[in-house]
């Protein structure tokens, strides 16, 4: 069977895991393995066991023996011990979660670090050229066609447009490709399941020592919060001693964190996203997502994004200095101002709010110098349907059904032994 892997990310490194003796071709976007800024598997490296995120596939979440075992994988093939917390919440602190109103996500945590992820790439690239996939490096699939048993990829490299014919296609472009799935499902509209969500916020950085004691314990602390005004408000991708960073999409940039092993920070940053959820007519929330970072990087003076402190957030006042919580982001990167100009008064409040409340339980958490940039986005994928037709498969993060390295990298991995139990 002649078999097409679109995009070099999480999911395809599952697919591609177990694999033997197949006709594989991948395409990846990048020039090759390691250029790419907006790819978790380039990035951090915080992969988490549990069955309440990551993912919304019940053999996945249900599994967490699978889950391990990925774990295990990528620390095997980085050859790194990962750095994890305690793992343990002390009773007090979950009652006080409890009471004042959040919901604390369990999960356990191993981080590798970027530095590691860059290893680990290097390594499993290696590792499956040995086993004979092909791989296309710079190679954009702008089209999909389906023509009876075969799926034809269309793809432009070095300026020139290519077609290739394929028995089974495998779309796995994550979330920097939504492109080409709404490419796809504008011209098969019923491989798409549902399409509805957008996660809007900032990312908030302050000292280390206020969360000392949470990093400790949890490494990555994963809170939900009901706002007053109904929207769903929670944490994201906590990076003790990190650094905030931004991620350049083509025609806008937003803000997100990472971390290292070896070289710290004295800031720790997580995201706190509020969910925003459309109901019909409305069918684009990603192009409403879009339109709000845009808006604050033309608020910023171009490919920038927009530093405030809390204090200054709170009143509705643009920031023209700092005091003592000293940015992580290149200064050149950012531009001192206004929240308030760009997100909606809403999402401002339910912010606003959950920072208040989380001050009950956390002391210290809502202090005036802390700093808020924006915007950081998570964009949903649209919600595809891999039982519509036997040959084009969509998995990892472009499915809608993943959104992390190890819920992408299983669902790579259980679509390769569905196809292998096919084959037999
Ligand atoms: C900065 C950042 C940090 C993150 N940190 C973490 C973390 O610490 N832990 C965690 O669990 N998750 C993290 N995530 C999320 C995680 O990266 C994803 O959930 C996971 O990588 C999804 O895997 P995937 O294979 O679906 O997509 P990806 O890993 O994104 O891979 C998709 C690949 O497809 C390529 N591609 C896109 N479009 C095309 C096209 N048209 N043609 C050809 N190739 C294309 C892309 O270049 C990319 O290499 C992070 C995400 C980001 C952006």
């Amino acid at each position: 069977m002649k078999i097409g892997v679109v995009g070099f990310g999480a999911a395809s490194v599952g697919f591609l895991k177990e694999i033997e003796n197949e006709d594989v071709t991948v395409y990846e976007a990048n020039k090759d393995v390691f250029s790419s800024s907006i790819s978790g598997i380039r990035a951090d490296g915080k992969l988490f066991v549990s069955s309440e995120m990551g993912g919304d596939l019940e053999e996945i979440l249900l599994n967490s023996e699978l889950q391990k075992d990925i774990v295990d994988f990528y620390c095997k093939v980085a050859d790194t011990i990962p750095e994890t917390g305690t793992q343990e919440i002390n009773l007090d602190m979950k009652k006080d979660f409890h009471r004042f109103g959040f919901k604390l996500v369990e999960s356990k945590f191993y981080h590798l670090g970027t530095e590691k992820l860059k290893y680990f790439l290097q390594r499993i690239y290696e590792i499956f050229l040995n086993k004979g996939i092909n791989f296309v490096f710079g190679a954009r699939v702008i089209d999909i066609e389906l023509d009876h048993n075969i799926v034809k990829v269309k793809y432009i490299k070095d300026g020139t447009e290519y077609i290739e014919e394929f028995d089974r296609v495998y779309i796995a472009v994550g979330r920097s490709g939504l492109k080409l799935i709404d490419i796809i499902s504008e011209k098969y509209p019923e491989f798409v399941i549902k399409n509805n969500t957008v996660d809007l916020g900032i990312r908030y950085e302050l000292p280390d020592f206020v969360v000392q004691h949470l990093n400790e314990m949890l490494y990555e602390f994963k809170i939900k919060y009901q706002a007053s005004n109904g929207l769903l408000v929670r944490t994201f991708c906590n990076n003790p001693s990190g650094y905030v960073v931004t991620e350049k999409y083509p025609n806008f940039v937003t803000v997100n964190g990472h971390s290292f092993q070896s070289k710290k920070s004295e800031n720790t940053n997580f995201a706190i996203l509020v969910t925003h959820t459309f109901t019909k007519p409305f069918n684009d929330p990603n192009g409403y997502g879009e339109y709000i970072v845009r808006l604050a990087n033309i608020l910023a003076g171009g490919r920038r994004v927009i530093l405030q402190t809390y204090g200054d957030f709170k009143v509705g006042k643009r920031t023209k200095r700092l005091w003592n919580v000293l940015p992580t982001l290149n200064s050149d990167e950012y531009i001192l101002g206004d929240l308030n100009l760009v997100l909606p008064h809403k999402t401002v409040k339910a912010i606003t709010e959950f920072l208040e409340q989380l001050e009950n339980v956390i002391p210290g958490i809502s202090n005036n110098s802390h700093l808020l940039y924006g915007i950081e986005v998570k964009f949903y994928s649209k919600k595809m349907n891999n039982n519509l037709v036997p040959n084009l498969k969509f998995i990892g993060d472009c499915s809608g059904h993943t959104r992390s390295i190890v819920h992408a990298t299983a669902h790579g991995l259980l679509e390769y032994m569905k196809l292998k139990q096919e084959i037999q």
